[in-house]
């Protein structure tokens, strides 16, 4: 199944000059949505994975049916004030200021080895915070899969050493 045509091509958001990639198509499209999700899992179903990893919002919409089909603990990383456990935590810097992400202290125990899954790889800020939050718990990334890949914005740079596989690329 060709996945890019449930890709929406929105210009101008969220701000002037961004063409943004809309992925509401294909959550809309069942078909779609079951094909993005059984490639990118059939992506590592022979891999060593131990945990699948995720940074909200959109990124927790392919993780979990991920984990799920491949029977994985899912481990959500979120924005600070949303995990009620103790966590760990890590800021990064964004185009304007700074956020930060948490990630309960024991979502991944030390060797753990984890997939992390986001909807799109755009500058690679996101996945590679999320990254080194779980390297610091201890946990071995293993792989960081999209199904989108901002090509022209080189994000793989931001994750050199790790594993890095997209179902559609720009
Ligand atoms: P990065 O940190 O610059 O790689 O941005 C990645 C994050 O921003 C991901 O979690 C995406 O959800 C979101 N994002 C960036 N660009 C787009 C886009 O064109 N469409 C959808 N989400 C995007």
């Amino acid at each position: 199944m060709d996945l890019s045509r449930y890709i929406r091509d929105v210009s101008d958001f969220p701000k002037p000059g961004i063409l943004f990639k809309d992925i509401t198509p294909l959550l809309a499209d069942p078909a779609a949505f079951e094909a993005a999700v059984i490639q990118l899992a059939d992506h590592y179903a022979a891999a060593d994975v131990g945990a699948i990893a995720a940074a909200e919002a959109r990124g927790f919409l392919f993780a979990a049916p991920v984990a799920l089909r491949l029977r994985k603990p899912l481990v959500p990383l979120r924005k600070p004030g949303k995990l009620p456990y103790h966590t760990h935590s890590l800021k990064y810097d964004l185009e304007y200021g700074q956020t930060e992400l948490h990630m309960h202290t024991d979502g991944v125990a030390p060797g753990t080895k984890v997939l992390m899954i986001d909807d799109v790889l755009a500058t690679g800020g996101t996945m590679a915070a999320g990254c080194r939050l779980v390297e610091r718990a201890g946990g071995v990334v293993v792989g960081c899969a999209f199904l989108i890949e901002l090509g022209f914005l080189n994000g793989r740079a931001k994750l050199a050493g790790h594993d890095v596989f997209s179902l559609l690329m720009y």
